[in-house]
């Protein structure tokens, strides 16, 4: 009962800040603040509880602490977008593209992401650009 309360307080503290990578002495001074009364071992145990269930990363940090983030597939989908390198426009690529294809690449990022993080980084960005002409430009006989 308590420790499912704790779990939920947990949860929603990560992952209202989804680019922090929290220390066990963080998460119980966070989730007492919350009114959540939880001591450091039952902490580290819902931390690692929720790592083992995949939702949370866990690292080492440059000091050798513990820390933990929310997952980066669980934040946001990527943002495919595509900028023209002679008239600026940008569009978004994800209809272009199609739902198959868009998924491929939200896959492929959600893993990209997750080594950085399983690194000891914090990444936060979702959108990968990609340049070069529009199709206006390229067409564009008085253009080079
Ligand atoms: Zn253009």
């Amino acid at each position: 009962m308590r420790a499912t309360r704790a779990t939920k307080a947990l949860l929603a503290l990560v992952e209202s800040q989804p680019g922090v990578q929290w220390s066990v002495a963080e998460v119980q001074a966070r989730l007492q603040k919350m009114g959540v009364e939880v001591n450091r071992v039952t902490s580290y145990r819902l931390l690692d509880r929720l790592a083992a269930a995949g939702k949370l990363v866990k690292s080492v940090d440059a000091e050798r602490l513990t820390r933990y983030a929310l997952r980066a597939d669980a934040q946001e989908p990527l943002q495919v977008r595509y900028e023209c390198t002679d008239c600026h426009s940008v569009q978004s690529l994800e209809e272009r593209a199609g739902d198959a294809a868009t998924a491929r690449v939200n896959q492929a990022m959600a893993q990209y992401l997750q080594v950085l993080q399983e690194q000891g980084l914090a990444p936060e960005q979702t959108e990968l650009r990609l340049q070069g002409l529009c199709a206006d430009c390229k067409h564009d006989p008085d253009k080079s």
